[in-house]
């Protein structure tokens, strides 16, 4: 086995025993890059000077005998967490030159625990989008079929975990961005509940739906990474000011059943429209396992999911256009030169030529949408029925302990076949987007894959603050199902 094919959990035993150095698997991971980066296409920025000084930093602390989890494991980063020294571009031509003064909150607790940064991950243009083609950086393709999209909007993230490039990484969540293109790459993602993860350093987008989470090749290496990013930062106003529970001893004791746990089927999942028969098929045998281990199956009732979709793209938006206005070539980014018609026109000028298509509809909606006269019939509604949601997971987590349902509804899709089609684009989120209304941990974790052997993803969410709950099932799952053994072969 190559030393970049190995898990984080892998990893750090053979560091602890001194059979590897950090160096040698950072080096090992670099290569790996070099090898398959112009295929993949999963990352913007790789400073091979920049991870080798902290790999050579890291096998340092290891000599002194102050191993911890994550000393000397490399891991890739979406590139919207803030990296001091290196650039942090969002996918956007607006911050391409931008190198942050400063470490996010997440960084400097991978830091605190030793981690190397392999580089900063491909994205959406500032994480909108399901496929990662809106990055105005490049294009990454899923490792498991170069003709399709990894998801999105952390498709370099979840591809690069998928293809060996890093051991594990981060990823940014606000309507299933992490749990769909883990799922369309084989891997597991979680998107924690929100406030468990410090926001500060994290590039907005939707402040009220944004968590920054894992995405990994096993359920133990999200376990770990959940471990290093929890905990509450006074930086951040909406932390959550708690203790949080060891998540590697959770999974030790998880046990191998699923006994006494309850597992929610929402009847409005039942024949979902759109729905691919081999995610559905995936997603039935899925059950039959966890039915085996001794889980039961309960109806709930989740009547509000239906208007997630509409309500999640006018709240997004809304949050976006205020979070996205200090983009005016003044406060940050890119300033356009030479413009006409004073600074008026140095703000048009610079805002249409930094951003992309996507981005300008989702300001242009959400100012639509929050103006005079349009408030309340918008945004206010959309507010009332996100409560309404969340009210509608409250009441059926009174019934069960998690609830079940795929990631997304189909595999992944062909590059370009929906660009042409925001909406369709829009509807790939239809499992995912409630989670993130509701503020819930949903974690996405492999169950199948589909006759073309593209890998599908299983869903769980549970109630406020129960990743513990989350994990273990997954943990479970996971040794039962053995599906994480399957690696794709990038050709
Ligand atoms: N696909 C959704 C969107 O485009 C979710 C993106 C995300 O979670 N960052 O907004």
């Amino acid at each position: 086995m190559k030393l970049h094919e190995l898990k984080i959990h892998e990893a750090h035993e053979l560091l602890k025993k001194k059979e590897i150095s950090s160096s040698e698997l950072t080096q090992s991971v670099l290569g790996r890059i070099r090898e398959i980066e112009e295929k993949v296409g999963a990352y913007i920025t790789v400073d091979e000077e920049f991870s080798m000084a902290q790999a050579i930093a890291a096998d340092k602390v290891i000599a002194e005998g102050n191993i911890k989890t994550l000393t000397g494991i490399p891991l890739g980063i979406k590139d919207l967490i803030c990296t001091k020294g290196m650039k942090t571009t969002c996918g956007s031509k607006f911050l391409e030159d931008f190198v942050p003064p400063y470490d996010a909150t997440v960084m400097a607790k991978l830091y605190s625990d030793g981690a190397v940064v392999s580089g900063k991950l491909n994205m959406d243009e500032f994480a909108m989008g399901s496929s990662t083609e809106n990055s105005a950086m490049k294009l990454t393709r899923n490792p498991w079929d170069l003709s399709r999209i990894p998801g999105g909007s952390s498709g370099g993230s979840a591809a690069a975990v998928a293809a060996d490039m890093c051991l594990g990484s981060l990823g940014s969540d606000t309507g299933g961005s992490i749990r769909q293109p883990a799922s369309h790459c084989g891997v597991v993602g979680i998107k924690p509940t929100y406030g468990s993860v410090s926001r500060y350093g994290l590039v907005a987008y939707a402040s009220s739906l944004d968590q920054i989470g894992p995405i990994t090749k096993d359920v133990r290496d999200s376990a770990i990474l959940m471990n290093a990013i929890c905990g509450f930062d006074g930086k951040d106003s909406t932390s959550a000011r708690r203790e949080f529970p060891d998540f590697v001893s959770a999974i030790n004791n998880a046990g191998d059943n699923l006994k006494g746990i309850r597992i929610g089927l929402p009847e409005e999942y039942n024949n979902a429209e759109g729905l691919d028969p081999d995610v559905a098929e995936s997603v039935k045998n899925s059950m039959k396992i966890m039915e085996s281990l001794g889980a039961e199956f309960v109806p709930v009732s989740l009547p509000n999911t239906k208007y997630a979709v509409a309500v999640y793209y006018v709240i997004a938006p809304c949050e976006a256009s205020s979070n996205l206005a200090r983009y005016d070539g003044v406060r940050y980014g890119k300033r356009a030169e030479d413009t006409e018609g004073g600074i008026i026109g140095m703000y048009k000028a610079t805002r249409l030529k930094g951003l992309g298509e996507e981005v300008k509809r989702r300001i242009i909606i959400g100012t639509y949408a929050l103006s005079e006269g349009y408030y309340d019939a918008y945004y206010g509604k959309a507010a009332q029925v996100r409560t309404l949601i969340k009210q509608d997971f409250n009441k059926a987590f009174e019934k069960c302990d998690m609830i079940l349902s795929p990631v997304a509804p189909t595999p992944a899709f062909k590059i370009g076949e929906k660009t042409g089609d925001p909406l369709t684009m829009y509807l790939s989120d239809i499992f995912t987007l409630s989670t993130n209304l509701a503020g819930i941990p949903g974690i996405s974790v492999p169950c199948g894959y589909s006759k073309e052997g593209l890998p599908i993803g299983l869903q769980l969410q549970a109630g406020y603050f129960c990743e513990e709950t989350l994990l273990k099932a997954a943990y479970v799952f996971e040794k039962a199902a053995e599906l994480e053994k399957r690696k794709p072969s990038i050709k």
